[in-house]
């Protein structure tokens, strides 16, 4: 596994200053990687997760570490009334939001022959209907605030947490391939509405990272030499990896950038493939 440099505690220049970010599924992997850099970047964190209090805590307390805001709050983003709570608590509490990271996913995996109504619709309710309430209720909120130029250009940001399996078809994951084809979708469609609202509206999608969702790919020698076959740059990918490049999108730096899936995936979808054949 790669180290981060400095142990992943680089100084990092406070490009989310002043800002108030929310992450789903931010107690384990990528979310709570995502987490830890937003709040390193200056910015107020709310740390969503839907059960494990004591991992979510435990992101608060390395947040806070930064001299900034952050509390933990449970939901699930695949239930209304409770993604509703959720934001209005955040802005009860810190004033408002300007990050949404909808980040919360699963997978439930079967071959389509096997795969149960209730593997595809878990999948379906959280990774997609789950970015939907996320994003709906951000922009109910960025829409009524508006642009605060002290604090961004933008009156708001929603970062999709997609996969490189928005494009990629993966056999005996049709749910997660499914859901995560809609969020590239939700994504642009998103954009393409709340753009002229000053809203930015982006995705990420990850190739193969290194977190709990995954861990039978990669635990191995034998699954990680099969797994870096389709990896170009040749090695499997940190949370960090992920969490850095949605600190930057959601930053001012990244402020033309409107409707645009960021790929953090060391090249797999280049159809490694065809380097040797085709
Ligand atoms: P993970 O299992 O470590 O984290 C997923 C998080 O989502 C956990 O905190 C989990 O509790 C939370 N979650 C699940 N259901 C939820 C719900 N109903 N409400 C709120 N939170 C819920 O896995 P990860 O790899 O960090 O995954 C994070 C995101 O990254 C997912 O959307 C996943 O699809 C995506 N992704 C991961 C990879 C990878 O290789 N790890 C690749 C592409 C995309």
């Amino acid at each position: 596994m790669t180290t981060p440099v400095d142990g992943g505690r680089r100084s990092v220049p406070p490009i989310l200053r002043g800002q108030r970010a929310l992450v789903t599924g931010a107690n384990s992997g990528i979310g709570r990687a995502t987490a830890i850099a937003l709040g390193r970047a200056g910015a107020d964190v709310v740390v969503n997760y839907v059960f494990g209090s004591d991992a979510a805590e435990e992101v608060v307390a390395e947040i806070r570490s930064f001299g900034v805001r952050a509390y933990a709050h449970e939901a699930d983003v695949s239930q209304e009334d409770q993604v509703v709570a959720m934001v209005a608590r955040m802005v009860a509490e810190f004033g408002t939001i300007d990050v949404m990271v909808a980040n919360a996913g699963l997978q439930r995996d079967a071959a389509v022959t096997e795969m149960t109504l209730a593997q595809w619709q878990k999948v379906l309710d959280v990774n997609l209907t789950g970015q939907f309430l996320c994003a709906r209720e951000a922009a109910k909120e960025f829409i009524r605030r508006g642009v605060v130029p002290e604090v961004s250009r933008s009156a708001g940001k929603i970062v999709c947490m997609s996969s490189v399996h928005q494009i990629i078809p993966w056999a005996g994951h049709v749910n997660y391939a499914s859901s995560k084809g809609g969020v590239l979708m939700l994504m642009q469609t998103l954009a393409q509405e709340l753009a002229p609202r000053g809203i930015r509206v982006n995705a990420v999608a990850p190739g193969a990272i290194r977190t709990p969702i995954n861990t039978s790919a990669w635990d191995t020698p034998e699954a990680e030499a099969d797994l870096l076959r389709l990896i170009p740059y040749r090695r499997v990918g940190d949370p960090q990896d992920i969490a850095d490049a949605v600190t930057v999108l959601a930053s001012d730096l990244m402020d033309y950038v409107v409707g645009t899936t960021l790929y953090v995936d060391g090249g797999m979808t280049l159809f490694p493939g065809f380097a040797t054949g085709g």
